[in-house]
């Protein structure tokens, strides 16, 4: 037999740890897997389980992802190493979008959000042998979630089970990019060894029998077929893989720079005239600053080929989630010869994807974050300083190939003095809306009481016990209501936009709400072409509804429909043709959800409203009322040009702890409703601004009078007045 195994990348670290990690995955319920990004994680351990036997008796191997461009370009990946297809035996799982076959995948790379939707109908995960929970070092809140779950469910009553205890075959593998392992291991820690030195010296046994199984492997040439034990250790083991990795050389700047993208791109394109060769990684904290960063290193490329003297070409490059299936592969091809590849990207580079080949990385040392208020009930994105911990990882990239150097865009001191040590987990700042729904549908009654592996604010379990009650998901037991509680548990889609889809229903346009939910939740739908926004804002006119931007995505959806569904159409237009499919889809699987809930009748269309766009926007009244704001007044800045239209202010309608300060909000610029003043709005989601501006997406105009009538229980005054 040969003794090595057939598929993968066999030159990795990772690989040299093979024997001892099936070895331990076999004899552990849990098992830490802690290696530096780009060792082989993700691609190559799920491939050893598959090999051992893991994925034999109709059982599937599950590795979860926080984000779904790297569940995709991942799964395609290890497709393409094993041989197959993408979504035959390897596939993927994400949120509206799947490559997958019934009965024939065995290695399934999904994100953590799905994985949680699959555990309400599957609460012990049956279909799966193995669970790799990747990437949990970010410690995003569905990755929390999900490990608290995988510790305990607690079932009917007040029997607590334990998803391992029910499943002893069940294998959960955590693999993570830093040394949290510490915190992890006593987390999972279910064992009987309770003293901090019987756990060592356990832990110690168990290495020390690794070792002996892999010696004792490599000797006789072959894998062992796993026969899990009935009852595996319950003490985590914890695996340390050692990467390779070069040094690299933090360089600062000498002074702040006032617009980080401007700098990075200068510091490329000093790097490039150096003339030394090694790719360029550019971190940026998104999309639009992305673009922008292309655009001008696409003027420096043609600038710079024009003169004679350097041996290499710019080629750059982007990189981030919104950008098509095709070209987030060309980011992953090897630099062709004469070129210099310059990838600009979010902060996805830090260690979900790894780039060969780079040996300058640019660190603008900041990342757009989720950060949330209880007080004010309000989520919002925001453009926040990076954490120490994540620096060091951007910085690590450069360290692949051989000795590099990392360029962050900020003086040595303001490091020191300003960024945080470690990331804030995401469920500490987010709105929790989500989470305690799903875990309610879960039948965990007491959210307050979940062992969570870092507890979130109890005001913002609290907040989102009343915005749940509000939309009348949970009853004044905080026990999920039968009709709309469960319902909206089984929807993928966010708790107010899920409300606004099962009040189309007696609106009578479930219809045109299938389409709109469906276009708000994909992203991207617009595709800026470089340099060409005032023929973007063009095409966006074309479509803009006076009531706003739902109605705007369900016209855009109607033309796309109309014009055949062409792809040439889309460009022309400046919109996403991949997102608008995406759209399609997301249309047809909500559908499908609502009527195999009994929500919608099996034989019939869904109910429309055609041309009358009032109960749309009614609908959209019922399901986000909490999002509700009203015209203030407008605010003029005295160094502004004349004729300037000034800032018109809004103020959410809704009670907040901060009355006495409210909080002003502004319609994005984004938005068709940005130029006009509605007296009253509803949005979808906020974004801060850099000087501290919230500013609405997804705004559509409401008469205040619905919100009376639509949810009585929250606004009984006039609504003008704050309640
Ligand atoms: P880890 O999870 O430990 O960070 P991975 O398993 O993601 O490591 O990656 C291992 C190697 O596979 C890396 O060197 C990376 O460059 C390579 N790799 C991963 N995805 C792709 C891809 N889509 N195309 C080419 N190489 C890839
Ligand atoms: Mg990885």
């Amino acid at each position: 037999m040969n003794p090595t195994y057939r598929y993968g990348d066999s030159s990795l670290p990772v690989s040299r740890y093979r024997r001892q990690i099936l070895y331990l995955v076999e004899n552990h319920a849990t098992t830490i897997i802690v290696g530096e990004t780009g060792s082989g994680k993700t691609t190559q351990v799920p491939q050893f389980l598959f090999e051992a036997g893991w994925a034999e008796n109709g059982f599937c191997i599950a590795v979860t992802q926080p984000r779904r461009v790297a569940a995709t370009t991942i799964a395609a990946r290890v497709a393409e190493e094993m041989g197959c297809d993408l979504g035959t035996t390897v596939g993927y799982a994400v949120r509206f979008d799947n490559a997958l076959t019934a009965g024939r995948t065995r290695i399934k790379y999904l994100t953590d959000g799905v994985l949680l939707r699959e555990m309400l109908d599957d609460p012990l995960l049956t279909s799966y042998s193995v669970i790799i929970v990747d990437e949990a070092h970010e410690r995003s809140l569905s990755t929390d979630m999900l490990l608290g779950l995988l510790k305990k469910v607690s079932g009917e009553g007040m029997l607590h089970v334990f998803v391992q205890r029910r499943r002893p075959d069940l294998r959960v593998i955590i693999s993570s990019a830093t040394l949290e392992a510490t915190k992890l291991k006593d987390f999972f820690d279910t064992g009987t060894a309770t003293t901090a030195a019987q756990r060592r010296v356990a832990a110690a046994a168990a290495a020390a029998a690794a070792a002996a199984a892999a010696a004792a492997a490599t000797s006789s040439g072959g894998t062992a077929a796993p026969s899990p034990p009935r009852d595996p250790h319950r003490t985590p083991a914890v695996i340390t893989v050692e990467g390779r990795t070069h040094p690299v050389q933090v360089h600062y700047l000498e002074h702040p720079a006032p617009d980080y993208t401007r700098a990075a791109v200068e510091a490329a394109v000093a790097i490039h005239c150096e003339d030394l060769p090694g790719d360029i990684l550019i971190f940026l904290t998104g999309q639009e600053e992305i673009q922008a960063a292309i655009g001008l290193l696409e003027e420096h490329a043609r600038r710079l080929a024009g003169s004679r003297g350097y041996s290499l070409k710019l080629m750059p490059l982007p990189l981030y989630a919104g950008l098509p299936g095709a070209q987030q592969q060309a980011v992953f091809r090897s630099t062709p010869r004469g070129y210099r590849k310059v990838v600009a990207a979010t902060n996805i580079a830090e260690t979900s994807l790894t780039l060969e080949g780079v040996v300058y990385v640019i660190d603008c040392c900041f990342v757009k974050q989720r950060c949330y208020n209880p007080l004010t009930g309000l989520e919002s994105l925001l453009i926040a300083p990076l954490s120490k911990a994540s620096a060091a990882q951007r910085a690590g990239r450069a360290g692949r190939m051989r000795a590099g150097h990392c360029f962050r865009l900020c003086m040595e001191a303001d490091f020191a003095a300003k960024l945080p040590e470690v990331t804030v987990p995401e469920m500490q700042r987010s709105n929790l809306v989500g989470m305690v729904l799903q875990l309610k549908a879960l039948g965990i009654d007491n959210v307050l009481k979940f062992e969570w592996l870092a507890p979130p604010p109890a005001e913002a379990l609290v907040r989102a016990l009343e915005e749940l009650h509000a939309l009348k998901v949970i009853d004044e037991d905080a026990r999920l209501t039968r009709d709309v509680g469960l319902a909206l548990a089984a929807l993928p889609l966010e708790p107010g936009l899920g409300a606004a889809l099962l009040a189309s229903r007696s609106l009578g346009c479930c219809e045109e709400m299938l389409t709109l939910a469906a276009m708000m939740s994909v992203q991207h739908v617009w595709a800026p072409a470089q340099g060409a926004i005032r023929a973007l804002e063009e095409a966006k006119a074309k479509f803009a509804a006076a009531e706003g931007d739902g109605v705007t995505l369900l016209n855009v959806h109607r033309a796309w429909r109309a014009n055949g569904r062409s792809a040439a159409w889309a460009q022309r237009h400046f919109l996403n043709h991949h997102a608008l499919f995406r759209a399609d889809e997301a249309r047809d699987q909500l559908q499908g959800l609502l009527r195999r809930h009994g929500l919608l009748p099996q034989d019939k269309p869904p109910p429309s409203c055609e041309r009358d766009m009032e109960p749309v926007c009614r609908a959209l009244a019922a399901g986000l009322f909490m999002n509700a704001a009203v015209f203030d007044r407008t605010e003029y800045n005295p160094l502004a040009p004349e004729g300037d239209p000034g800032t018109h202010v809004f103020r959410l309608v809704r009670y907040t702890a901060q009355r006495t300060h409210p909080i002003k909000l502004r319609i994005h610029n984004s938005s068709v409703l940005w130029r006009s003043i509605p007296s009253c709005v509803v949005y979808n989601t906020v974004q801060q601004s850099d000087n501290g501006w919230y500013e609405m997406q997804g705004v559509t105009a409401v008469q205040p009078d619905w919100l009376i009538e639509l949810a009585p229980h929250i606004f009984h005054k006039p609504s003008h007045t704050a309640v």
